[in-house]
């Protein structure tokens, strides 16, 4: 039996390869600058306004911002991205 191993950032588990490969696109990654990990993103279901001041085109998101700065405080997936995801609402 293979050993399981879990993302470092969120709450998802596989095999050592499928975990690597997910970290390098994984949401929550927040080595990746992106408005999913940022404070000052306003999430509403799948659409994100910034109150950084940068501006983000509907329905898109960034990532690499140079206002990026991590939401240490709200570390958690929320439940609608998540099931958007293939991930359980319990
Ligand atoms: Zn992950």
């Amino acid at each position: 039996m293979k050993q399981l191993f879990r993302c470092e950032y969120c709450s998802e588990t596989g095999v050592e390869e499928e975990i690597r490969a997910h970290e390098e696109t994984c949401l929550w990654n927040y080595n990746k600058r992106s408005c999913w990990t940022c404070k000052y993103a306003e999430k509403l279901v799948m659409n994100i306004t910034c109150n950084g001041g940068v501006a983000l085109e509907k329905g898109k998101y960034m990532e690499g911002c140079s206002k990026y700065e991590w939401d240490k405080k709200n570390h958690t997936t929320p439940a609608t991205v998540k099931s958007l995801f293939g991930g359980s609402l319990f």
